[in-house]
């Protein structure tokens, strides 16, 4: 883990681009929407600026950044070599929310990819953010705008009420349209592609351009890492979490007594996703989609997360999702919610 936070600097809260592209050519550190969620921008090549994003984060370095870019043709900025297939990734979901994990070019500095010889790269599907990096002329690495290991944010008021004094600038481009990160993809050397993490982009529809991926596997190891390396960038366990304790069921039907009567009481909160079973009664609830939509309960996962986490409860009992389409992602960050 990092050294101490920094200490408190003014942060200014705007809906201006120029605004917040001259603080990011300056080496400040700019929050942005995204459609995914709202990233921790810093110049990508500018190396210590990236340094700060790690120290307001409380991030620890072993975990690389996603850069940024305003458009797909910028790529050779910070990738050396694009495989045929990555190319008809791109060309079917950038701008969106998915991520590919490429050779880096030099001028990539080592704190952006953890020393890894792989860079992340997107293009982001909000204008907001697209006329950010245009503007600002640069490649722009940012990992979610949030405490390392915390509740990612999908508004503007989620990122101050994390980073406010430890940041520049914070450019509100309103709630995320997505709500969960993005879907980051690998090439094996000569090998099928594979889901590193679930994301906004689903892997059906990944599939139905290149075919079967291989999935991500709990505590995996990059294929680049050396033996004893920390765990695949996103693999790490405890991860997307609220401050109180969070239990995961299957269904909220497999409530056992002693929780139902917890949930009436309102001692524990409730995270459903279409609404509680027959015959339970919860005072403290979040229903991430009553009519059921898995697009619909990503994009209000985390905001209910931290209504739950702000609630006068002990502890929050939430259930899985279906395991389709981005319900793998809001699943993926339950199970981290809920690792103690
Ligand atoms: P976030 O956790 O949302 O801040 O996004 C950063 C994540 O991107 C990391 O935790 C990794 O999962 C992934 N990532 C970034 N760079 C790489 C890389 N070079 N190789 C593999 N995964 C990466
Ligand atoms: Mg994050």
């Amino acid at each position: 883990m990092n050294a101490n936070p920094p200490t408190p600097i003014p942060t200014v809260l705007t809906t201006d681009v120029a605004t917040a592209a001259d603080a990011l050519r300056a080496g400040k550190l700019v929050a942005f929407a995204t459609e995914t969620v709202y990233g921790l921008g810093a110049n990508a090549l500018d190396a210590s600026a990236v340094a700060r994003i790690f120290a307001a984060k409380e991030r620890p370095l072993f975990d690389p950044l996603i850069v940024h870019l305003a458009a797909r043709e910028a790529i050779g900025e910070v990738c050396n070599a694009v495989p045929p297939l990555a190319e008809r990734l791109i060309e079917a979901f950038w701008p969106g929310p998915l991520t590919l994990v490429l050779p880096r070019r030099d001028v990539v500095p080592d704190l952006v990819t953890a020393g890894l010889p792989d860079v992340a790269v997107r293009v982001p599907d909000h204008a907001l953010a697209r006329a950010l990096i245009a503007r600002a002329g640069v490649p722009v690495a940012a990992p979610s705008a949030n405490l390392f290991g915390r509740v990612s944010p999908t508004t503007a008021a989620h990122v101050m009420e994390q980073l406010d004094g430890r940041i520049e600038v914070v450019l509100d481009g309103g709630p995320c349209r997505v709500g969960v990160e993005s879907t980051i993809v690998a090439f094996d050397a000569g090998e099928r592609p594979r889901v590193l993490r679930y994301g906004g982009l689903a892997v059906e529809a990944l599939e139905a351009v290149c075919g079967t991926l291989a999935l991500p596997q709990a505590a995996a190891r990059h294929p680049g890492a050396a033996p004893g390396a920390q765990p695949a960038p996103g693999m790490l366990e405890q991860h997307y979490a609220p401050r109180k304790p969070l239990t995961l069921l299957d269904t909220l039907a497999e409530a056992d007594a002693a929780q139902r009567a917890a949930i009436a009481r309102g001692t524990l909160g409730v995270l459903a996703f279409r609404g509680l079973p027959p015959g339970c009664v919860a005072p403290v609830i979040e229903t991430l989609s009553a009519a059921g939509s898995l697009e619909e309960a990503a994009t209000r996962l985390f905001a209910a997360l931290r209504r739950l986490d702000a609630a006068a409860v002990a502890g929050i009992v939430a259930e899985r999702v279906p395991d389709s389409g981005l319900g793998r992602a809001v699943n993926d960050r339950l199970r981290r919610a809920a690792h103690a």
